[in-house]
This record gives C-alpha cells, structure tokens and sequence, in this order.
C-alpha cells in the first residue's frame, strides 16, 4: 500500500507554525498510510520511534493534544486540587453501579506525560508462573532472555539511571546502566542506612530523568504525578515521538478518537479505522495497525469492532479478534498502596524523594510467597495527600507532609476473567473490578509498616487504592501461544488477523508489581520489525541519548527553567 503525503506535512511549513514537524491536519475525509499506530503513550510511541526510516508511511493517531507547557506544570493546588490536565471521561464501575474519574490522561505521550519515571525492568521470575496467594499468575510465552536486549535498548532510549547489583532482586543484564543512578537526597540516604541496619537492601530506583551532564533536570519536587515544564522527564513524547516525527516517514494525528476498526469482507484483515476528528469523521485506511491505547481503550475498541462490514447498529457482544472470548478479559491493575511515614520532630529537607526502593519481600520470604515493591514516591504535599485522605483538615495534611517520607507499595495484582472491560449503553466504559490477591498486599503493608517505625517514623498512614487509581492498568487482551486463551500471539498480533498487533500493556499475561512502562517500551522495541514486516530495524538508529551522540530533540523541547522551579542537588552519583 502506498501512502500519499499529506499536504500538510511539509516540516518547513509547520516550523514556521510553530507546530512540530509531521502534524497533520487533514481536510478530506480519508487518511492513508501503510502502518496506523493508535496512541501515543508509551507504547504507541515508542513503537513509532522504532519504525522511523523503516521506509514505511507510519501515522500515529492520538486522541488527546499536546499537553501544554505553562507555570500550571508545577503547580499542585492546579495538578492535584483542581485537576487540570485529567481529561478522560468518566468511566462506569460495574461492581457499585456509579461512574469514576480513571487515571488516564489523553495527551500526545499518554499517560507517561505526568508519570513518575521509575523505569525498573520486570523480574526474571514475573515471566514465568508463579504462584501467589490466591492463585498462579500466568507465565509469558517468551522468557526473559528474549526481551533482555531490548530492555537495554529501551534504557537508553529513556534516558534510565540505576546501579546494578544493588536490587538483590534485579534480573541479569547484559550490560551496565546507561547512566548512573540518581542520588538519594540526605535525608533519604539516612532512610536508607537506616534500613540496611534492619537488615534490608534498600536500592536506587532506576530513573528515567535528563541528569545527564548537559542534561535539563532541576531535580524539582514537583515530577511523580506532574508534567515537567522543562521536558526533561524521559517521557514518551519527549524520548521516542518527536524523534521519530523529525525522521521524516512518521507522521501525527492528533485531536483525533478511533472508534471503531473495520475488516474487508475476509474478515481477516483490518482495512479501515473510522474515527472522530473535529466534529466530522474521519477513515483511516491502511495496510497494518497497531492498537496502543492503553489496556482498557484498546479493549473498548476491539469490543466496539467487530468482523465484517462497516456497521452502525448496536454493540456487537463478540467484538473483534475475539473468537475466545478473552478480549476485554483478565483486566489487571496493581493493588497498591500509599503509605505516609510521619516523624514529628523532622524538618522539612527532601525535594527529590523518588529515589528508594526495596525488593526483599519480592519474591516471598519465609513462609509467605511472594508480596511485591516498596518505592518512594514523588513528595506528598498537602494538595496530593488531600485526595487519599479528603477528610483530614489541610493545615493538619500540610504539617504532617512537611514532617514525612512517602513511599508506594505495590503487590501482584492477577489475572482472573470476571475482572474485565465490557462496552455499555451509549458506548460508556465499563469496568468490572474485584481486587484479586489482597492478603499479601496487606502483608506487605504490615511489613513496610513496621520498617518504617523502626526506622523512627512512629506516626504511619496508609491508603490503599481503588479502581480509580488504575495507572498501572494491564491484560484485557493477553498474549499467549493458545488462542483459545489468549487474545494475541507471542509477537503481538491477534490470533484472528492477519494485519492487527497491540502496542500497550493489554498483551502482558501477569502484572508483576513492579512499574510497568519500561516493559511496554522494550516490548514495543522487539515487535517493531514485525510489525514493519522486515528483518530488523537499524540499531545504529537505535542510541540517540548515548554517550557523546547528539540530542534529536527539535525546537520547542528542553529549555531553561523558567520559573526557576524548586530544586534539590544535581547529583548523578550511585549511592
Ligand atoms: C501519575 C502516574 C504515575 C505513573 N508513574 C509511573 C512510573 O513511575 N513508572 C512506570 O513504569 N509507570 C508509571 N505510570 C504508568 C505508565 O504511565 C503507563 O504504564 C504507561 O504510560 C502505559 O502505556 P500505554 O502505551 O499502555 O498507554 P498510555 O501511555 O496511557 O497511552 C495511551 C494513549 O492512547 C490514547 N488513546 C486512547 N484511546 C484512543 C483512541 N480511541 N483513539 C486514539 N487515541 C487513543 C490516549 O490518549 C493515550 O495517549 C504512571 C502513571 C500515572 C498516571
Ligand atoms: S525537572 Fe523536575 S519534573 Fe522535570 S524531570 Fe527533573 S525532577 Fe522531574
């Protein structure tokens, strides 16, 4: 299939715009290219760096716009209180009957634009299966080895800092860090100490972060949860698709909402997106696509689909690459907690905090199997501490935030097909939820609980999430070699079509506990020639963050600071 250039492509024109180069802005109502990747997060983005100078016409299609930069950036009372950049419409709870604001946000970059940058690879183990509490999660249809190059690839691709060795945890390696890990903050360090004195490894989060020597990061206290005014977080737009939009054959839609995917009279091969854009729709035809929506998106999208002609009628139950009847199935988060450690003589002295995490009750220990991760998060302050507790007065929340660590606990969340993503009337989503494996979060909880009162924090709070908090959203069409089981196969394409791979996280088979997008990225990277239909991408292509390589960022990216911004050390050194 050949694609033919938009008028509006011309990057010279759009530079004089102000726009970046490859923003498209069709008039008529066809769009044609040879590869449709739908979504730009993490995935979808990553896969379209990948495709770069592959030769294929690749056109990324996003539903959101450009996340702005301005002074709201960094701003909590505007990113936590009023909640300025979520943008997604309510989803519908199917266990309690009521809707709920998900954590998704539709931006170019998705969810990654205000994430926390914590980039861990999974554990070797997480690939086979393992048994926990309250089931097995299931094992992958390729073990770790195959995914191990493109982890690297995807590390320096995201600009990841760590040490190797220090999680006890950590898989093997094939070489080091890109860059070395982010250090801890001195009242961090002292946590640390503290807990070796326990007896426990406390080790350097892997950070996607620009502490590169030249690099643009302030280590400002405003990043887990917040855009970065100054792109120097190792998002996806950032990192993969304006790069992959300066090489020329990728091209951007955004401001444009995929809602349903036609096949040609086989029923075999997907020919057609139909879409919404500016108020009008909008096909896009082309010889391959990809769906990187985002676990749950991209399942209301199969669901929406369905084999066959165009159609207009109501909801089909089937949907689309869903002979099993798994597509939607299997959806996983992580049960996941926030717990604030507060000790009422501290002063007021982290700004960076994000930078511990401890694996020790990883893979079990004694006579519990396994419990998850333990990890700091981006400093709580009164605005983000209101919405897990809303009730306590916010004097009372700005004290005890001025006085705290912060930490993340997450534990395996596992597949189970009765938690799932049906598409309801008026085409809402639905999602249906019960927390699965709750006894060793709550040990977990116990655990991380108790270490940080040894640790000389007598005051501790915790707050376990809900369906709202869903960021780390996975499954809902899961790989597999068995298509009665699996929605696609272990390269990513449906089992049921010839011409159709999902880029997300909707493929992972078990949710592991520890961050997921780092896995989306490398898988993303491995499936890329697949996808193109050709024997490799150029890895030469492959390092533009490297040492002594060029930045491919293009105008309007990393900048000085312009509000100066709150900023701890510039350290770079492992601790
Ligand atoms: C506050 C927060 C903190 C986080 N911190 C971390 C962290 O530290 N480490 C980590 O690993 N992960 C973190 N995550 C999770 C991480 O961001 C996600 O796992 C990752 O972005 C998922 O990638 P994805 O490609 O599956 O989906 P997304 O990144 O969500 O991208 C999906 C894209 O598809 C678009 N889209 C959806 N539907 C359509 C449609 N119908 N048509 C067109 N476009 C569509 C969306 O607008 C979006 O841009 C965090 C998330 C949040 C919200
Ligand atoms: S400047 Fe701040 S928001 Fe940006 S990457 Fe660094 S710490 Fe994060």
């Amino acid at each position: 299939m050949t694609a033919t250039p938009h008028p509006d492509t011309d990057g010279a024109r759009h530079r004089a715009e102000g726009r970046p180069r490859g923003l498209l802005r069709p008039t008529g109502p066809v769009v044609d290219c040879d590869i449709a990747v739908i979504g730009s997060g993490m995935g979808g983005a990553t896969l379209a760096y990948a495709l770069r100078g592959t030769g294929a016409r690749v056109l990324v299609v996003e539903r959101g716009d450009f996340l702005p930069r301005e002074w709201q950036n960094w701003s909590a009372p505007a990113v936590f209180t009023a909640g300025r950049y979520r943008n997604a419409e309510p989803w519908y709870d199917a266990g309690a009957d009521r809707y709920f604001d998900p954590g998704v946000h539709y931006y170019v970059g998705g969810n990654t634009k205000v994430f926390g940058a914590t980039l861990p690879r999974f554990r070797e183990a997480d690939f086979g299966p393992v048994e926990h509490a309250e089931g097995v999660s299931r094992g992958w249809p390729f073990p770790y080895g195959v995914l191990e190059p493109h982890y690297a690839r995807a590390e320096r691709l995201y600009r990841v800092h760590g040490a190797r060795g220090a999680d006890p945890t950590d898989p093997w390696r094939s070489g080091e860090y890109p860059w070395p890990a982010v250090a801890h903050e001195p009242p961090v360090a002292s946590l640390a100490e503290s807990l070796r004195a326990q007896g426990l490894k406390p080790f350097a989060l892997p950070t996607g972060v620009d502490l590169r020597a030249d690099g643009a990061c302030l280590r400002c206290a405003t990043c887990d949860g917040f855009p970065c005014l100054v792109e120097a977080k190792s998002d996806a737009d950032v990192c993969a698709l304006r790069p992959a939009l300066a090489a020329g054959n990728v091209s951007l839609l955004t401001r444009t909402t995929v809602t349903r995917l036609v096949t040609g009279p086989s029923g075999r091969r997907v020919t057609t997106a139909l879409a919404q854009y500016e108020g009008r729709e909008l096909r896009i035809q082309a010889g391959r696509f990809v769906l990187a929506c985002g676990a749950v998106n991209t399942a209301a999208l199969l669901l929406r689909s369905e084999p066959g002609a165009l159609r207009t009628g109501p909801v089909r139950e089937t949907g689309l690459a869903n002979g099993s009847g798994q597509a939607g199935r299997n959806y996983m988060v992580h049960n996941s907690t926030f717990l604030m450690a507060v000790d009422p003589r501290r002063a007021d002295e982290v700004v960076f905090q994000k930078t511990l995490g401890v694996n020790d009750w990883y893979l079990g220990n004694g006579t519990h199997g396994p419990l998850g991760n333990v990890q700091a998060l981006g400093k709580l302050r009164a605005p983000s501490a209101g919405g897990l507790w809303p009730r306590a007065p916010r004097p009372l929340l700005a004290a005890a935030t001025r006085r705290s660590m912060d930490l993340y606990l997450t534990s395996e969340d596992l597949p189970v097909p009765d938690n799932r993503v049906t598409v309801g009337p008026r085409e809402r989503v639905e999602v249906h939820w019960r927390p699965v494996n709750l006894p060793p979060h709550r040990e977990l909880v116990r655990r991380a609980t108790a270490m940080m009162r040894r640790a000389g924090f007598p005051l501790v709070f915790t707050r376990r999430m809900g369906i709202a908090v869903n960021s780390h959203q996975c499954g809902t069409a899961v790989a597999g070699e068995d298509p009665a089981t699996s929605v696609v196969g272990p390269d990513c394409k449906a089992h049921e079509l010839d011409n159709l791979w999902v880029a997300d996280s909707s493929w992972f088979p078990s949710s592991a506990a520890v961050n997921p997008a780092l896995t989306i990225a490398a898988n993303a990277l491995r499936i890329a020639p697949m996808v193109a239909g050709i024997a490799d991408v150029a890895e030469e292509m492959e390092v533009p963050y490297g040492p002594g390589a060029g930045d491919p960022r293009d105008g309007g990216s990393a900048g000085p600071c312009p509000t100066g911004g709150p900023r701890g050390d510039r350290g770079t050194a492992g601790p």
